[in-house]
């Protein structure tokens, strides 16, 4: 009999797809492979769970654990060869050192275990034996391609004894599944406990994501793009490509909502082509047309630094559409440069050895280590809009002043970004701030009526007090 497919209320598709069979394809070597642990099918977990309900005595609980493998995917796809099945084997042996030799471990999907707990008392609560799972992942993961940083997110659903004979083993799944949608929403590595709210997200997501394949699939997402400012000259230097989707069902989504999404269904690649590929044809008719060239910067996700077509399809698309590698920027968020930091080095460099310019989106976000800072290829920090908002008051300003001050030591350019205010604009240039970027100068409009126009700083009225001891001198020289 098939194994039956997982259904979440609302979702007419399954959220989790059982594999039809034990997957295990290659062998990874058994030296990698500490100890050998063998893991179950859905069917057998399925089996296990329904065991656990219908045995329950009242006082104890059933749990169901969903462990999902972080980025996954991506792993798999920056090498080659049998990662996948070592990653899976070593995280079901780290798994097994964490659960009592009886407990059932199954793989239920391409990327993650699931595993069915009994316990006579509610002694221990499955959430704990959730945190004695991830505990597991604080060393690195020997592979064939080195030690990797491996993390897990974990779902976690329970039935008590009254609960027990209304629960099923696919529903007890499927809200520990949505359990890892809603932790991951928050940040991965993380354990969640399952909350009926976290259906309607579940539902949410899978909805969004159905759409934007549809959108993806007929190519009707767009690219705006929003000017960056010289705060010098007041010249438009840069543009910044930014995805739009106006869905027919949802309407205009915010990329905030679906870049995620995009990131955690795989659709990231396939976005992320449509707008580096709009981008640059669009980058380079607007070099074309000025003297000092124009600098496209694009958005660049996790996945899409670790996907490996990425590189060759940059120097694709910069040669179809004759672009000089130097007018294109590609930004990477802070946090993401520091999440792998080893794994972002090698690729920054490649891109580096490209000739493109990068930049750190969100600066002072992400938690910097100042040594990595200094030695990544990067040559513009962006900084985050929350201390451009905040530049009012005193003590934040000093922070502006040292990321500046910092970003000048290090060689590099700095942006200020989501400038909204005149006052904000004067203390940027009394801070030594480079260029600018913000709704009080330009917002993020359709190709056809971006303004290029220099802004007449003059006009911005200059603020009462001015900073005096704050101002520094730098030099840097890279843009017009
Ligand atoms: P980001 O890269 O930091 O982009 C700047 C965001 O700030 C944009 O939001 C822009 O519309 C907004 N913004 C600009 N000036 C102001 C201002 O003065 N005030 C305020 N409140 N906001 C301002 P948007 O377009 O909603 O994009 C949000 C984020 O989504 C981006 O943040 C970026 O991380 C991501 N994103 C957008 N397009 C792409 C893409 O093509 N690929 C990837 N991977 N990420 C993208
Ligand atoms: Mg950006
Ligand atoms: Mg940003």
């Amino acid at each position: 009999m098939p194994p039956p497919q997982i259904q979440v209320a609302g979702l007419d598709a399954p959220l989790v797809e059982p594999p039809a069979a034990q997957d295990r394809r290659s062998e990874p070597a058994p030296e990698l492979v500490r100890p050998h642990v063998d893991w179950f099918s859905y069917a057998d977990f399925a089996e296990e769970t329904r065991t656990h309900l219908a045995e329950l005595q009242p006082g104890g609980c059933v749990g169901v654990l969903a462990v999902d493998i972080d980025h996954f995917e991506a792993l798999t796809s920056m090498h080659d060869g049998a990662i996948g099945t070592e990653i899976l084997a070593n995280t079901a042996a780290r798994i097994r050192d964490a659960v009592r030799p009886y407990d059932l471990i199954a793989r239920v999907d391409g990327n993650g275990f699931a595993l069915a707990w009994r316990q006579a008392t509610m002694d221990t609560a499955p959430a704990d034996i959730g945190s004695r799972i991830a505990r597991q992942f604080d060393d690195p993961v020997p592979s064939s391609a080195g030690d990797l940083a491996i993390t897990v997110t974990i779902g976690v659903a329970a039935a008590t004894f009254d609960e027990a004979r209304f629960a099923e083993p696919q529903t007890l799944l499927a809200q520990a599944r949505a359990a890892v949608v809603a932790a991951r929403a928050r940040g991965r590595s993380r354990i969640t406990e399952f909350d009926p709210i976290m259906r309607e997200h579940a539902v949410q997501t899978y909805t969004t994501e159905r759409q934007l394949r549809v959108a993806l699939r007929d190519e009707t997402l767009t690219v705006d793009y929003q000017p960056i400012v010289n705060l010098r000259t007041g010249n438009v230097v840069a543009v910044e490509a930014l995805a739009r989707w106006q869905d027919e069902l949802f309407g205009q989504v915010s990329p905030a909502l679906f870049i995620p999404i995009a990131e955690d269904s795989g659709l990231i690649n396939d976005l992320g082509r449509l707008v580096l590929t709009a981008s640059i044809a669009q980058g380079a008719r607007w070099s074309g047309d000025r003297d000092n060239g124009l600098l496209l910067t694009v958005n660049l996700s996790n996945n899409q630094l670790l996907d490996p077509s990425l590189i060759p399809m940059i120097k694709r698309l910069l040669a179809e559409h004759d672009l000089h590698p130097n007018q294109l920027c590609l930004e990477i968020t802070e946090s993401v440069v520091m999440a792998n930091v080893a794994a972002s080095m090698t690729i920054l460099c490649q891109l580096k050895d490209l000739g493109v310019v990068l930049a750190i989106d969100d600066f002072g976000t992400g938690y910097s280590s100042l040594s990595y800072l200094r030695r990544l290829p990067v040559d513009i920090l962006k900084i985050d809009r929350s201390f451009i908002q905040s530049l009012h008051n005193r003590d934040d300003r000093v922070i502006a002043k040292v990321i500046i001050d910092l970003a000048h030591t290090l060689g590099m350019t700095t942006i200020a970004e989501g400038v909204e205010d005149p006052t904000q604009v004067e203390v940027l240039k009394e801070l030594n701030c480079d260029m600018a970027q913000g709704f009080l100068l330009h917002r993020p409009t359709p190709a056809g009526t971006v303004d290029l126009t220099p802004v007449d700083l003059r006009s911005i009225p200059a603020i009462e007090h001015g900073l005096g001891s704050l101002s520094g001198s730098h030099g840097w020289s890279f843009l017009p």
